[in-house]
């Protein structure tokens, strides 16, 4: 890794590559410089300096990370929740309380993100419980259990043996994205496949399939950018 005033970068040698290359992990927020084997590193670092500015602008367009602060506002399930934290050694346990459009946390810790993240967890698995149940049971399908995760590589997963499981970030889409993702996993429950059968369920089954895939394909990708910095945009399966 290196260390300047350019934005952070990682290099890869490549056997393949044939050409030095610049790619943005989004969610990193970090650089990838390919760098073919043959290449003398000097011109890597070359290469990185004169796209200094490129880089910047590359970086400037990105979301905004939105970590879990006070004054933060998140979209949670489609309205707008600020967060009013309020620190105070002497209380014992984080209390959490939702009142209208603001969530107040009282915690003794200095950051207590952690919590919030956890109450928001929760929040998701309620959610994400009820309104797969109230899918399931359209088509006649049981479901054994609903969890949410910290998925780094899907939104939502659907087992043989009708585990459900989603990632909690969906509390952040829109409510028409959340719905298809769920219309999406709960018709893998009679088709554990992509056929044209299982996308007409999957359609049916949600409020509003258009929009809700069009939203978590264009910027699914934005849900990550809340709390902490992740690995990878997730897919569904
Ligand atoms: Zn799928």
């Amino acid at each position: 890794m290196q260390y300047t005033d350019l934005p952070l970068y990682t290099i890869k040698p490549s056997k393949r590559a044939r050409r030095l290359a610049l790619r943005l992990d989004p969610l990193e927020r970090i650089f990838h410089l390919t760098v073919p084997l043959r290449c003398p590193l000097e011109r890597a670092y070359e290469f990185a300096d004169t796209h200094e500015e490129w880089m910047k602008k590359a970086l400037s367009e990105l979301p905004v990370p939105q970590p879990f602060i006070h004054g933060a506002v998140l979209p949670v399930l489609g309205q707008n929740i600020t967060l009013d934290i309020s620190h105070n050694p002497s209380v014992k346990i984080t209390s959490i309380k939702e009142e209208g459009e603001m969530l107040y946390i009282t915690s003794n810790l200095k950051d207590p993100g952690i919590r919030i993240e956890r109450f928001l967890k929760k929040k998701a698995k309620e959610i994400l419980h009820v309104k797969s149940k109230e899918k399931s049971l359209t088509i006649n399908k049981k479901i054994e259990n609903v969890n949410v995760r910290d998925t780094k590589s899907r939104w939502g997963s659907c087992s043989s043996d009708k585990n459900l499981s989603y990632s909690w970030r969906l509390i952040f889409a829109p409510p028409h994205a959340l719905d298809y993702v769920v219309a999406h996993e709960v018709a893998h429950l009679k088709h554990l496949d992509h056929s044209a059968k299982f996308w007409a369920l999957c359609r049916s089954l949600s409020d509003n399939f258009v929009e809700g895939q069009f939203w978590m394909q264009n910027h699914g990708h934005e849900l990550m950018r809340y709390g902490a910095a992740k690995r990878s945009t997730p897919r569904q399966e």
